[in-house]
């Protein structure tokens, strides 16, 4: 792709350097001798830098696309590793609600998971 890139600037040169004679061959010590040639001289130069701005533009792309596609394969890979870290994170909140012992806040007795009174010391909960 940077050969595109090449062939633009070749272009746009001989634009110019095709316009630039045409130009100069019809214009004599400041003199213009023919509008119509350097308008021809103008367009020649025109044409070189849209032409070969085309080829440029086209060389530049396809170098970015290149890095567009490497930088989304590494956008991809680190969603893919987000995702598993999320699954990992949600397994933590699971375990740690598990292991729940009410106690009595009275007197520390062990109660029954739905226990509404205290069975040592009638405690309300
Ligand atoms: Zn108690």
């Amino acid at each position: 792709m940077i050969g595109m890139i090449v062939i633009g600037v070749f272009i746009i040169l001989g634009g110019f350097i095709a316009g630039g004679v045409v130009i100069s061959e019809s214009v004599y010590e400041g003199v213009v001798l023919s509008e119509e040639r350097v308008g021809v001289g103008i367009g020649l130069i025109a044409a070189g830098i849209i032409s070969g701005s085309v080829f440029i533009w086209m060389g530049v792309v396809g170098e970015h696309l290149k890095a567009i596609r490497e930088s989304l394969k590494h956008v991809v890979g680190y969603i893919e590793d987000t995702k598993d870290d999320g699954s990992e994170s949600e397994a933590t909140p699971d375990t740690e609600e598990k292991p729940k012992l009410n106690l009595c806040p009275d007197c520390g007795t062990k109660l029954q998971p739905k226990a509404k009174f205290c069975p040592k010391c009638g405690k309300e909960m």
